[in-house]
């Protein structure tokens, strides 16, 4: 089938413009309830141009859900969920790995604009506030927690290429969270976890995330480090969770830097689900590890 190249255009900005509106005007989706795409729907991407890992460019075979109702790759009911979620050969392949490493990209640069900008920034500090004898002593943070700027040495170490190494001088673990992001002279650590769920999992995610790594948070703040971890879901259709707005406002990662970040991190999981739903019959070199589940 030859690529409509007129339609194109008009049918990817009309699937996006839906996906967004529907994320912006909802809260996460009610348990059951399906997002507005549908298999129909996800045929036009057969239409979109390709990207992704070796990407011939208009070559990928074009199935219809007429004439393969089965998944090509495991002959399962292949629906739109289980192509884009629940495949056990698209996950052995290390497809929904290198979706989830698109998405962690996107976050981690937005992390170091974050970081960049908050050098120039007044240095946020704890305040302590005098108070009359018997009353309890109130701490807090300036700006309302924006952690970027109450230090000037964070790093950030990111699982993607290089297999990420806990700190040892933090805490000695074979964990390895998504991202590190860290202040040795403020001894703070930020542990970030990425999952990129079928929507209707993204609290059940978020919950087996937080379980997965809350005696590494423990044995952190057992060595001194104000810790803390936050699992961060973006739905595989582009839904950005509310881990994730709240991920960006606890950095100070704010107004039109946080539309814009959370734009960018939506656009790469959406476009990398496109992807896999273009070349879910077409076999699949991976350059990504494939080591870690965490789809
Ligand atoms: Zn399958």
């Amino acid at each position: 089938m030859k690529t409509k190249e007129h339609t194109t255009q008009s049918t990817v900005y009309t699937i996006i413009h839906k996906w967004k509106e529907y994320g912006t005007t909802a809260n996460l989706p009610r348990p059951g309830r399906t997002l507005k795409l549908t298999v129909e729907q996800g045929e036009n991407w057969s239409e979109m141009q390709p990207r992704g890992p070796g990407d011939s460019g208009g070559t990928a075979k074009i199935y219809s859900s007429a004439d393969t109702p089965q998944c090509p790759l495991c002959q399962k009911a292949g629906s739109l969920e289980h192509i884009l979620s629940c495949c056990p050969r698209a996950l052995a392949d290390g497809r929904y790995r290198w979706r989830h490493d698109q998405v962690l990209k996107a976050i981690a640069d937005a992390i170091t604009s974050g970081i960049i900008s908050s050098k120039h920034q007044q240095p946020t500090k704890l305040q302590i506030t005098f108070v009359k004898a018997g009353e309890k002593p109130h701490q807090r943070r300036e700006k309302g927690g924006a952690l970027l700027a109450s230090a000037r040495d964070w790093q950030l170490k990111v699982d993607l290429g290089k297999q990420l190494k806990f700190p040892e001088s933090i805490a000695e673990t074979t964990l390895r969270p998504d991202m590190v992001l860290l202040s040795e002279t403020t001894r703070q650590v930020l542990l970030l976890e990425l999952t990129v769920p079928w929507e209707d999992r993204i609290e059940e995610a978020f919950e087996r995330k937080r379980a997965k790594y809350r005696e590494l948070v423990d044995q952190c703040r057992s060595q001194g480090w104000q810790a803390r971890c936050n699992p961060i879901e973006v739905g595989c259709r582009g839904f950005a969770g509310q881990s994730l707005v709240r991920t960006l406002k606890l950095l100070g990662v704010r107004g039109l830097q946080a539309k814009k970040a959370i734009k960018n991190i939506t656009d790469a999981a959406e476009k990398a689900s496109r992807w896999l739903w273009i070349k879910r019959g077409d076999p699949w070199i991976s350059h990504a590890t494939q080591t870690q589940v965490g789809t």
